[in-house]
């Protein structure tokens, strides 16, 4: 198995990360999760222009361009001749003596990537998903990809304790995001999903999802709604790069539309289906 190192591709046994890289002891750094099916990568662009964005909200530089980074992720998909599954990417500060503040002078970026095999998640697709309701305690600034993630770590054990597909979060009233998905509800022929700012990641898989609702004609109001509007909505739905357009027909203990995924959903769904790479085989 060959994996990303810097500007390197190498063997997984031959990386070296130090015990005070920046990522490890402060989660100081970033990510992204690319997904490539039959061996063709989905929004690649979008994704590392994500990438470079976080980058850049946090006073990080990644030490190479774009294009670059284009090249290295095809020539890990090549190396490790990867068919449907996901890249893995992220860039930490670098390592330096243990000190919170950047730095300074500063050190060059690590960088490391690796592939995984991963089936589209065709059932959970088809039949819909539960899920369940945590307060949102993550910090202000969710709009950065960034590592630290123990506020959706914690979200998603408990969907996993309750034996729930994600955990979908609400700050006070007001729902935000899941715990690695974004959160959309469709009542009346109207698509609701949470605002871009601050509170929630702008996942590519929901501008991806957007494009669509101009493409069904599902128009589309981007303004927050509270988990009482949740639980009313005839649809549900969850979305990110490894579940794509997931049905959600149950929340907490009330049963979405007739508990199977909905008309708009299916319609969204296949206008997706229709963007990917290939010809979908699972
Ligand atoms: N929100 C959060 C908190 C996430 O972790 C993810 C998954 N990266 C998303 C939304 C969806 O983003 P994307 O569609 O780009 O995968």
């Amino acid at each position: 198995e060959k994996v990303l190192w810097n500007d390197q591709i190498v063997t997984r046994d031959s990386v070296h990360i130090s015990i005070e890289d920046r990522g490890y002891q402060f989660g100081d750094g970033i990510y992204e999760v690319v997904k490539v099916y039959n061996g063709d990568v989905f929004t690649a662009t979008e994704h590392i222009d994500r990438l470079y964005a976080s980058a850049d909200k946090i006073g990080m530089a990644i030490p190479y361009t774009k294009d670059v980074l284009h090249h290295l992720i095809h020539q890990l998909i090549e190396a490790n001749e990867l068919g449907t599954g996901i890249v893995y990417l992220q860039v930490t500060r670098g390592h330096s003596p243990r000190n919170h503040a950047f730095p300074n002078p500063s050190v060059e970026a690590v960088v490391t990537g690796y592939t995984r095999e991963s089936a589209r998640p065709v059932q959970d697709l088809e039949t819909g998903v539960s899920v369940c309701l945590v307060e949102d305690v993550r910090w202000l600034r969710c709009d950065i990809k960034s590592l630290n993630l123990l506020g959706n770590v914690m979200a998603k054990q408990q969907a996993v304790e309750k034996g729930c597909f994600e955990a979908v979060q609400h700050r006070g009233d007001v729902i935000t995001e899941g715990s690695s998905s974004n959160a959309y509800g469709i009542k009346d022929g109207i698509l609701y999903t949470h605002p871009v700012n601050n509170l929630i990641l702008n996942g590519i898989t929901r501008q991806v999802i957007l494009d669509c609702c101009k493409e069904i004609g599902l128009p589309v109001v981007e303004k927050a709604f509270t988990v009482a509007q949740a639980l009313e909505m005839d649809e549900f739905i969850v979305s990110s790069t490894g579940i794509e357009v997931m049905p959600v027909v149950k929340i907490e203990e009330t049963q979405i539309g007739d508990g199977t995924p909905g008309e708009w959903t299916r319609k969204l769904q296949t206008a997706f289906e229709a963007k990917l790479p290939q010809q979908l085989h699972v």
